[in-house]
């Protein structure tokens, strides 16, 4: 295990910090404004944990500082104000440190912009370690190409392999020196949507037989709720939810939260109301909480209908009131069909 950066502690020492069950990393009122024009401001007054040993998702719409967090988190740029403690030991800025990024932590970043094009997959990832134990470099970077699956491309060039592979090869870099904590960004983009799901699986089997930490960015709710153990929702830098994903995104706290995990339909109290719901809030409904049945007379109107394979997503409409609603994809509904709209569910905000 590669031993983790120390700076002086200022108040508690890592054992405290053990025997007290904080999480392995976490902030105080992180602030991180970037200089322009207008300043921007990316994290604002951010606190939050990450439990050592499980999946951790920063999720949020573009521009809600995912990627800042992640390099605050690493120490490749360091907080305006607060502060951000792994094991209880502030991490380390980029000026205190003559290579970038905490000693315990690798970061796999959105490109592939790290590896070398013209070297092959086992030179790209025994380039990691040193040369000071050539039976222990060869051993490590074997068992780490066998853990990523990428075994039989030893050979091949970077420049010759797909998405997928280039993506294995970036993980397999980063792991051959066993970090303690991987942090990703928007690591499945340039994945096909096929190769995807084996590699999330492989990514979570490593998780549960290392008890490594890893701490993902994404922008994609179908990615991060299967794949998470916690997540963590920003909006303009702040926090807006914290807490495992069956829990947010059955009863998510603010409409964000329920539009970004779930689509869901966000109404005022007045619009439920209209609905025949007596509630006094906004109130969530996702999709698959609503149904149609056709009725000629219907209050609501088939506004769109999008296929996508085992349902469909149907926009319907009453005056202001847009409702997007899951239908089997056996129902068939048709363009301007009128139709009733019940509400199986819903969660009030
Ligand atoms: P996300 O990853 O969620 O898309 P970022 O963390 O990249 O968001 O950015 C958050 C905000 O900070 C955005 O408004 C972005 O334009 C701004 N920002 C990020 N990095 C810089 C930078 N180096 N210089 C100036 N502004 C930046
Ligand atoms: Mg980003």
């Amino acid at each position: 295990m590669a031993t983790p950066t120390t700076s002086a502690p200022s108040c508690s020492v890592p054992n405290d910090v053990q025997r007290m069950g904080l999480p392995l990393i976490h902030g105080e009122h992180v602030n991180r404004t970037f200089a322009a024009k207008e300043p921007i401001v990316a994290i604002s007054d951010l606190s939050f944990g990450i439990r050592e040993g499980g999946i951790t998702a920063i999720i949020g719409e573009s521009g809600s500082g995912k990627s800042t967090l992640l390099k605050l988190i690493y120490g490749l740029l360091g907080p305006d104000s607060g502060e951000i403690r792994y094991r209880g030991w502030r991490i380390p800025g980029p000026k205190e440190k003559l290579i970038p990024g905490h000693d315990a932590m690798r970061m796999v970043s959105q490109g592939f912009d790290d590896l070398n094009t013209y070297a092959n997959v086992w030179d790209n990832v025994a380039s990691q370690l040193s040369n000071t134990d050539i039976e222990g470099k060869f051993r490590d970077t074997e068992a780490t190409l066998g853990r990523m699956r990428i075994d039989h491309l030893a050979k091949q060039r970077i420049a010759d392999l797909s998405g997928g592979e280039k993506q294995r090869v970036g993980l397999a870099r980063a792991l051959v020196n066993k970090p303690e904590v991987l942090l990703m960004d928007e690591p499945f983009n340039q994945v096909d949507a096929s190769f995807r799901e084996t590699l999330q699986l492989d990514i979570r089997s490593i998780v549960e037989e290392t008890r490594l930490t890893v701490v993902l960015v994404s922008h994609d709710p179908s990615e991060v709720l299967s794949m998470a153990d916690e997540l963590i929702v920003l909006k303009s830098g702040r926090l807006m939810a914290t807490g495992q994903p069956p829990q947010l995104y059955h009863q998510p706290p603010n409409a964000y939260t329920a539009r970004l995990l779930a689509k869901s339909n966000v109404l005022e109290a007045d619009e439920v109301q209209s609905l025949g719901i007596d509630v006094a809030t906004a109130v969530a409904i996702h999709p698959e909480w609503l149904s149609i049945t056709e009725n000629e007379q219907g209050s609501f109107t088939v506004q769109d209908i999008q296929f996508k394979g085992f349902y469909q997503l149907v926009t319907v409409q009453r005056g202001a009131i847009t409702l997007n609603v899951i239908v089997d994809a056996a129902v068939v509904v048709g363009d301007g069909t009128r139709v009733d709209v019940n509400i199986n569910h819903f969660h009030p905000l």
